[in-house]
């Protein structure tokens, strides 16, 4: 009889037990939850990171990007292994979120650990580990192109042309976001030159040079469907009411066709073919390639421009948009989009740099999928483009890529500012036949396109290849 009486007081105590745990999870579930999910987004952030501590932001190949540490004084420290190499992408928590850790800041604050230590945890007030993001960035490819970008400024994006994920998103000159409290004074000067806070990769507008002859070359085929027949005598400058546009070091180019005019960047074949456009069929191609306004993209961004419109614009500024100067201006993501959008067929995909949530102890929770935003060119288009981008590689200004073992299709650009030295560009895609990445690379005040802009390209194409 007593050893039952001592069972049943077992089993009392573990009824009591359970429904108080019971009644915490009813009153939790029913006000604190409530009270996280309903608040402002300062104040969930501010009640959630009392309870969670701040979740990993990881790489697509499993690196560590972002991890916060306990140090010896119990004190929380945000870490970021690779110091500037991601600053701009991966962001940072102090002095304003940025990049991925301002996007997910409710996700890596919130825990969805379903340990039975994380119950525990709960119940006595310590502190549970956060949920983790997976990025779609890779590590091989952003070192390579960090790298490869060296101690120049300026910004490279790898872009999954099927998908839309980024792979790489490179900017310099960086900062080190270990110290950013340290370094802020110095970093917040405002030195335009410099501008090291600058996402130059989403951010940063630069005239897109020659590159934007893909655009000019779609234009010009929408207007003149026998352009396949299209020929045109260079004698290395056209002038128009004493305005000079020149080709590349004075070359004369002669009677060249369009795939030539493309491969060897003509730019009096193009500032020709930019001021024969209609400026309103002109204006509203690049508007359906997400000119002027934002990028379909959960990343911090800038709107490329083109302004020129019926009623503002001159026949000067159409020749200079033609081989992409005048007022146009384009981000380094926005040009990678658009070789992604010819390597994917003329479908353009939403860029995307998150890949997928998890629990701390992995459990998947949100995994995000690739989404179209346009299609923007018909298949012969897209062919018709492929084959003057293969022709730049095998015949034109980016004949170093020749050398490499796969086929790569691209268009190289030597953007001119005022008084400086010009902006170097090249974008373009690989394998030619069956795309992998495409890519954008600037180095800002540098040279030509061909001299400094294609060599940083054929290392990061060289890391993905390899
Ligand atoms: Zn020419």
């Amino acid at each position: 009889m007593k050893n039952k009486k001592v069972i049943w007081s077992v089993v009392y105590i573990f009824l009591g037990l359970f429904v108080m745990t019971l009644g915490y999870f009813t009153y939790y579930l029913m006000f604190r939850s409530k009270e996280v999910v309903n608040s402002t987004y300062n104040l969930r952030h501010d009640v959630l990171s009392k309870r969670v501590i701040r979740g990993d932001i990881i790489s697509a190949d499993g690196i560590i990007l972002a991890e916060t540490i306990i140090d010896e004084d119990g004190e929380e420290i945000r870490s970021y292994p690779y110091n500037d190499m991601y600053a701009h992408v991966v962001g940072r928590v102090l002095r304003g979120r940025t990049g991925i850790e301002e996007v997910e800041n409710i996700t890596l604050l919130t825990s969805d650990s379903r340990s039975s230590d994380a119950l525990y945890n709960d119940l006595i007030g310590v502190k549970n580990p956060g949920n983790n993001v997976v990025s779609t960035l890779n590590h091989k490819l952003t070192k390579a192109a960090y790298d490869a970008l060296g101690d120049n400024r300026g910004a490279v994006v790898v872009i999954e042309p099927s998908t839309g994920k980024i792979l790489a998103m490179v900017s310099k000159p960086a900062y080190n976001p270990n110290d950013i409290e340290k370094n802020w004074d110095k970093l917040s000067e405002d030195n335009e030159d410099e501008s090291p806070l600058l996402n130059r990769a989403s951010q940063g507008l630069y005239p897109p040079g020659s590159t934007f002859k893909i655009i000019t070359t779609l234009a010009y085929m929408r207007e003149n469907p026998d352009y396949k027949d299209y020929s045109y005598k260079c004698k290395g400058s056209t002038e128009y009411e004493g305005m000079t546009i020149r080709c590349s070091n004075n070359r004369v180019h002669g009677n060249i066709s369009l795939k030539e005019a493309f491969a060897q960047s003509c730019n009096s074949s193009f500032a020709t073919m930019g001021s024969s456009i209609p400026v309103d069929s002109f204006r509203s191609l690049c508007e359906s390639f997400y000119f002027n306004k934002a990028l379909p993209a959960r990343v911090i961004n800038n709107p490329s421009r083109f302004e020129m419109r019926l009623g503002d614009y001159s026949v000067k500024e159409a020749m200079q948009t033609g081989i992409g100067q005048g007022r146009t201006l384009i981000t380094p993501l926005h040009n990678a989009m658009i070789a992604a959008t010819i390597a994917n067929g003329g479908i353009m995909m939403k860029p995307y740099v998150i890949d997928r949530v998890e629990s701390s102890g992995g459990r998947l929770l949100k995994g995000y999928v690739p989404e179209e935003a346009t299609q923007v060119m018909t298949l012969s288009e897209v062919d018709y483009l492929k084959s003057l981008m293969a022709s730049v590689v095998t015949d034109g200004t980016a004949k170093k890529l020749n050398k490499l073992d796969v086929k790569v299709g691209g268009k190289t650009g030597t953007a001119q500012q005022e008084g400086y030295k010009s902006h170097a560009w090249f974008i373009g895609f690989a394998p030619i036949n069956d795309p992998k990445i495409a890519i954008s690379v600037i180095v800002e005040n540098k040279g030509s396109g061909s001299e400094y802009a294609v060599p940083i390209a054929e290392k990061v194409l060289d890391a993905y290849f390899d």
